[in-house]
């Protein structure tokens, strides 16, 4: 397997979920070995990496900085990404938070398929985990351990008629995170919003991109993509966020009531442990 970039760049527009402003995106195509790389066009074109070093905070949404330059609410546009198989991309911005979109992954995905993917010269490398690695804290925990392919079991549990507790395996093969998780959209309760409007978050938000839940309840018109498109979210923030690891992973992750901060926590407890995994290429016979 060889890496890939895009075939050519695109863009659209959209709102910060967040800020509620007004950004341009663009997606180009990126040098091997160059992975996923924010560019701030608005700010001299100062470039921060998608990389677990530069996670800043990951309330409601993952935020990275670097040098002060902030860069928030990546992990849609990450799993998109990841998840279409592209290794290497310059993503230009004009402003601090990637578009909201209707709150899942589906126009990222499609954008990228409209650009086109093409193949690179340099192997594809991928993160091979030969050690279990655990984070846990209270009663959110996850986990990473060897597997064959990249996979993911998921458990969330919210005490919502719509929710409860959700359970999903997902093994990502070709052409599964388009089916099965990309246009599974993010979700919040009504008894949050005043609360993240109080803190100047959610400003964008809307029915328009997320599913708003009352106590019995939601205020959307429109149906489920999924009976349990809950936790089909929860796994594409998964997958958006580990792409911070900088390559794909060749193992098993297992999260129950997992979010962005226990996924920062467990990725740099796994960068620290050196012994549980290694880079190989995706040629060698052991990959
Ligand atoms: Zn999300």
């Amino acid at each position: 397997m060889k890496q890939t970039t895009l075939a050519k760049p695109i863009d659209i527009s959209g709102i910060g979920l967040h800020t509620g402003v007004e950004v341009n995106l663009m997606l180009k195509p990126a040098p091997e070995n160059s992975g996923y790389i924010f560019v701030r066009t608005d700010l001299d074109r100062f470039e921060i990496p998608a990389s677990v070093e530069y996670i800043s905070h990951c309330s409601y949404a993952t935020t990275l900085m670097r040098r002060g330059v902030v860069l928030s609410t990546c992990e849609h546009l990450l799993s998109a990404l990841r998840g279409s198989g592209v290794d290497n991309c310059f993503i230009e911005i004009d402003n601090i938070e990637i578009p909201i979109m209707d709150g899942s992954s589906e126009d990222f995905v499609e954008l990228i398929t409209t650009a086109g993917i093409v193949k690179q010269d340099s192997p594809r490398h991928l993160l091979r985990i030969l050690e279990r690695v655990e984070y846990e804290q209270g009663d959110r925990r996850m986990s990473i351990e060897p597997a064959e392919n990249f996979e993911i079991d998921c458990v969330i549990d919210f005490p919502h008629p719509f929710i409860e507790r959700q359970r999903l395996n997902f093994v990502f093969e070709n052409g599964s995170f388009g089916r099965e998780i990309a246009s599974a959209r993010t979700f919040g309760f009504t008894h949050e919003i005043d609360m993240l409007r109080k803190a100047n978050l959610a400003l964008g938000g809307s029915l328009d991109n997320a599913i708003v839940l009352t106590d019995d309840g939601m205020l959307n018109q429109t149906p489920l993509r999924f009976d349990d498109e809950f936790v089909r979210h929860k796994i594409l923030d998964i997958i958006g966020d580990l792409a911070l690891l900088g390559m794909p992973i060749k193992g098993k992750i297992t999260a129950e009531k997992s979010g962005h901060a226990v996924h920062a926590s467990l990725m740099s407890k796994l960068l620290k442990a050196e012994h549980a995994w290694e880079i190989v290429e995706s040629s060698d016979p052991a990959a």
